[in-house]
């Protein structure tokens, strides 16, 4: 492509252009992990595919560029991004958590990042002034996931980054509910963007990988130097897999985005549900906040029956969507957090944190939106009816 700028929609399918020895439109997939030096005393652009990989650096640089950042690092998966990055810390140092991070985030930093010195709390970053006060001299990076994850609650990214830039802590955003079409935290001053491309980017439930992006120079060094020291690097073909699935990012996220609003619509006017959580609804806590600083509500929702019998009538009940961990895929996803994402958290916490017995989450996916609801609405209906029938058993 020429040097007019395009959007995110077009340059998603031609940023990295052709093969320049083959003019190949798709990626070629790398296998060598050594490279022949010509030179006797230099090393060429790659030696060790560890250190790098052409495959690996396209979708680097993909991302990269999408993230709007100046470098990005491809992992073995999600949780290899998150834990490699937060390699930057060192003992003594203190981190900032949203109460409601991904739950192996949660056990990284409780069971794992705990054992070599390094401090943590937990805060609701909901509530600036509740950050404000937990921020200590040691503490150098703020963590961060908007919307949160099962919750959908919104932080207020330009005012975590204001608090963390007169601290002088790093700011950390896990971006996978949003994609870098959706939000764009560099652009809003956040450090360091995590994804868990097994999500969304690569988008079809068959590939597990791992992106950081920074905008900061000096990061981009100490990242590159980790992802090589620490070694959990994205191999060549679940890097190709991931570019593919990225080409068609942009669509897969507006027809599931649009389902998501309809579906949650839907969900709000059952007598089943207690509460819908969605950042498209206007009366969704932080939805004028997820406005400013995202370009869509996303495809993930969550909503609340009574109790865990209610769940497992539903789950048992629906035909379309996979009842499972996981979600962003071209498939609809329905997951029961208190027993898959969130099972590494204790009770207590877990209730205290609102991901209650009752809690189900739903990726949605490209199926028709009408069958969808369809199939929710008949799921809904079981509940009643299985109770009516318990009853007569119990006369
Ligand atoms: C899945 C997920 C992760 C972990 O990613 P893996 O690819 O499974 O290691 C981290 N953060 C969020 C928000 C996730 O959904």
């Amino acid at each position: 492509m020429g040097k007019k700028t395009y959007s995110r929609q077009t340059s998603l399918l031609h940023s990295h252009g052709y093969d320049a020895h083959t003019g190949a439109v798709s990626t070629p997939v790398y296998h060598a992990t050594t490279f022949h030096q010509s030179n006797f005393d230099q090393f060429g652009a790659y030696d060790y595919s560890r250190s790098g990989n052409p495959t690996r650096e396209t979708l680097e640089e993909t991302i990269a560029e999408l993230e709007g950042g100046v470098r990005g690092f491809a992992f073995s998966s999600g949780m290899a991004a998150i834990s490699t990055s937060f390699l930057i810390l060192s003992k003594g140092d203190h981190v900032l958590i949203s109460e409601e991070v991904y739950g192996g985030t949660y056990r990284l930093i409780t069971e794992v990042l705990n054992r070599f010195g390094i401090q943590y709390s937990f805060v609701d970053m909901r509530d600036l002034h509740e950050v404000a006060r937990s921020i200590r001299p040691n503490t150098k990076v703020i963590y961060i996931e908007t919307p949160s994850n099962p919750l959908l609650n919104i932080t207020d990214i330009e005012g975590i980054v204001k608090l963390a830039k007169a601290n002088d802590c790093y700011t950390f955003l896990d971006n996978t509910f949003m994609t870098p079409l959706l939000q764009r935290p560099l652009s809003l001053g956040i450090d360091v963007v995590l994804h868990s491309a097994t999500k969304f980017l690569a988008g079809h439930s068959d590939v597990l990988a791992g992106l950081a992006v920074t905008g900061n120079e000096l990061l981009a060094e100490k990242l590159a130097f980790l992802q090589n020291s620490f070694g959990a690097v994205l191999g060549p073909q679940d890097s190709w897999l991931l570019l593919r699935g990225l080409k068609t990012l942009h669509v897969r996220l507006k027809q599931s985005s649009e389902s998501a609003y309809k579906i949650s619509r839907f969900l709000e006017t059952r007598e089943e549900v207690e509460e819908v959580y969605y950042p498209g609804l206007s009366y969704h806590k932080g939805h004028e906040i997820h406005v400013r600083q995202a370009e869509g509500p996303g495809a993930v929702l969550s909503f609340r029956l009574k109790s865990e019998v209610e769940v497992r009538r539903l789950s048992k009940a629906v035909k379309i969507p996979v009842f499972a961990v996981s979600l962003g895929a071209v498939e609809s996803i329905l997951s029961y957090p208190a027993k898959m994402s969130h099972a590494s958290m204790p009770q207590p916490e877990r209730e205290r944190r609102g991901i209650t017995d009752g809690l189900l989450r739903l990726s949605v996916g490209l199926e028709d939106t009408n069958e969808l609801i369809e199939d929710l609405k008949q799921g809904l209906n079981s509940i009643k009816i299985e109770s009516i029938h318990d009853k007569i058993i119990h006369l």
